[in-house]
């Protein structure tokens, strides 16, 4: 519940929308407590005052009689209709939509048939005939405006309701001897009360509009009792000779209704669980940038550098350091395995590269991306934007999730060529086909029209990988391309970005937590851990002579096949939370072998070997055996 409005209160103008809410309704609540004048005095001897003038704060209507009065007088009435009418018509309406969904079939037919009925008149008019059979007055100008809202809740929560109620817990709270009350109420009602509490915070307004629209035309509240609507009624002869009249009521009925419909829309969005991971903002087009440290300078000759990468997330005032200060670098025709497990910060660094971290609440805090020279970090959008897909490549771990699922994987790689290349269709079309065949799918030209969910998951993934390599990229950054997919077409998958890799030069950097994948493709190797790299060095060196504990141990967990009766070890203990890192090894919880000075000061990535370099003050000597 704190959750809820902690949610709303985030929201500003739902906020402004409760504070006026809360405000009007304790005016009306305080109204008959107010030292006020009686509001149907009629005092013609004082009419049409204008406000201020003589006695009454706000002037005197046609009759004499006071304006402020009347006015709140008025709102405690029409806030009070209003709000019994919604209460009404969403109880009746629920009741109707969970019945008619809950039992299905010809009591739904039936119900929703009548409901069907009522939704196509007219529904002022039939608002209108109702009180036209009842007669005027408020009593039943509140049943006519809550009978005609009972069939948009019906719809509502009927919709809802037939989801719901086919849902596997509602089988099983059957199937354990539950009555369908029982059912309703248990598992049923708490899945639609949230829909039930956003259609009354949305309409709540509209009833308040629709009663005031009766007695406007003087169907409602009868004199000389005052609401907002008959208040306006009566002031309508009167509009151009002594407007204060209507504008004073008109002005309540605009506050009260923009106040509940922003307050409706923030509860509606509190209300909804898809929304509170904060995709209500939508993210901006880059990572936000916000870097204090000077920035680091381009070193080498490498195609692509990460120099000492910060990017941090930012939520509720902790801050997540997803990534630490990363240093990497691969030159044309490389590959650079990333290794480490999983919520080390593998994924963040890579997305880092090109921008493409969500922001909020992504910020990259420090350090520099340089691609051929040029820093991306500071890149404006423009740039980024030629560059991405162009000339750095992405191919992600679940192609489901990358491709769009209406579009045919032909249309969608046509897409992505001619949006760097401006190409015809044909010719289009023509390299998609050549980029079906490099990925080895099969009858490519058939295969050009299938919709994703036509292929399996390896031929999607390769579908992933023929959209990264549309443009002919420089460097290609694979997120655990394979983790999704069985050991043989990763294999085959494997041994096709080598091939590109030594065909076209390409440079790839290879995320990943599976030591066999990197044994087979990588050059070097990357050992993350909490955001930051512990060891790296050529593949050979640091799979045969692991320097980090971390590493060793990692491999310890790896399965050998052949290699005899072996124990495997599970690290034990948990990698520690990125928001809340010490100084020193963040590794030193976990390590068998930590000292005191693990934890006194940060410890650098410093060079062991010819190649290697650990961020370790004891590192694992070299096995003889495995040197020789
Ligand atoms: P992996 O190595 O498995 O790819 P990630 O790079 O996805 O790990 O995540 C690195 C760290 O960043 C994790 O600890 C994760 O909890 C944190 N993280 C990722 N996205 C967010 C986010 N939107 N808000 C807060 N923390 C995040
Ligand atoms: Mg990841």
């Amino acid at each position: 519940m704190s959750g809820f409005f902690k949610l709303l209160a985030r929201n500003r103008l739902a906020l402004g929308g409760l504070i006026v809410m809360v405000a009007v309704v304790l005016l009306s609540l305080l109204t008959p407590l107010l030292p006020l004048a009686n509001p149907d005095v009629i005092d013609t001897a004082n009419r049409f005052k204008l406000p201020l003038e003589g006695t009454a704060l706000l002037g005197t209507d046609h009759l004499g009689r006071d304006l402020l009065s009347r006015l709140l007088w008025g709102t405690r009435l029409s806030l009070a209709v209003g709000f019994v009418a919604a209460a009404v018509a969403a109880t009746l309406g629920a009741t109707i939509g969970i019945v008619a969904g809950f039992y299905g079939g010809k009591t739904d037919n039936i119900i929703m048939r009548g409901v069907d009925m009522l939704m196509a008149f007219p529904y002022i008019l039939l608002a209108l005939a109702i009180v036209a059979a009842l007669g005027p007055g408020l009593m039943n100008a509140l049943i006519a405006v809550s009978a005609v809202n009972i069939p948009f809740f019906a719809r509502n929560i009927r919709g809802v309701t037939v989801g719901i109620a086919h849902k596997e817990f509602v089988d099983a709270a059957r199937l354990s001897g539950m009555g369908d009350l029982r059912i309703i109420a248990t598992e049923v009602l708490p899945n639609v009360i949230p829909v039930i509490v956003i259609a009354i915070s949305t309409t709540v307004g509209w009833m308040i509009l629709e009663t005031a629209g009766l007695s406007f035309l003087g169907l409602g509240s009868q004199p000389p009792q005052a609401d907002l609507g008959s208040m306006l009624g009566e002031a309508r002869s009167a509009l151009i000779t002594n407007p204060n009249t209507s504008i004073i009521p008109g002005a309540m009925i605009l506050i009260i209704v923009m106040a509940i419909n922003l307050l409706g829309d923030g509860v509606r969005d509190a209300l909804d669980p898809r929304l509170k991971s904060g995709a209500l903002s939508r993210p901006m087009p880059a990572t936000r940038v916000d870097r204090k440290a000077p920035i680091p300078t381009a070193s080498d000759d490498a195609l692509l550098a990460l120099r000492d990468l910060h990017t941090q997330f930012h939520v509720k005032g902790r801050v997540y350091k997803a990534v630490g200060g990363v240093d990497l670098s691969v030159r044309p025709g490389e590959c650079l395995g990333i290794i480490g497990e999983s919520g080390s910060g593998k994924s963040v660094t890579a997305l880092s590269v090109m921008g493409l971290v969500a922001s909020p609440p992504g910020v990259i805090t420090g350090g520099a991306v340089y691609y051929q020279g040029q820093d991306l970090v500071g890149a404006p959008y423009e740039t980024l934007r030629r560059l991405r897909g162009d000339s750095v490549a992405y191919i992600f771990q679940d192609p489901q999730a990358t491709l769009h699922p209406l579009y045919t994987i032909g249309d969608q790689l046509i897409e992505a060529v001619r949006v760097h290349h401006p190409k015809g269709k044909a010719e289009a079309r023509a390299h998609a086909i050549d980029l079906l065949k490099s990925v080895r799918i099969p009858n490519a030209e058939d295969r050009i029209n299938s919709y994703p969910h036509e292929l399996s998951g390896g031929m999607r993934q390769r579908v992933g990988i023929a959209m990264a390599l549309a443009n002919d990229p420089e460097v290609i950054i694979a997120d655990e391309p394979t983790t999704a997919l069985d050991v043989t077409v990763q294999a085959q998958i494997l041994s096709l970005l080598d091939d590109l890799r030594r065909e076209r030069g390409l440079a790839i950097i290879f995320i990943t937590h599976d030591f066999g994948v990197v044994a087979q493709l990588c050059d070097r190797v990357a050992v993350m851990y909490a955001g930051r790299i512990v060891e790296e060095g050529p593949t050979e060196a640091i799979l045969n002579t692991a320097a980090h504990p971390y590493t060793a141990r990692l491999m310890a967990c790896v399965p050998e096949l052949g290699g005899g009766r072996r124990r495997l070890a599970a690290i034990p203990g948990l990698p520690p939370g990125v928001d809340q890192l010490g100084i020193g090894c963040a590794f030193a919880d976990r390590c068998d072998k930590v000292q005191p000075a693990c934890r006194a000061a940060d410890i650098p990535l410093a060079p062991l070997r010819p190649g290697q370099k650990v961020r370790c003050i004891h590192p694992e000597p070299a096995r003889p055996e495995a040197v020789a």
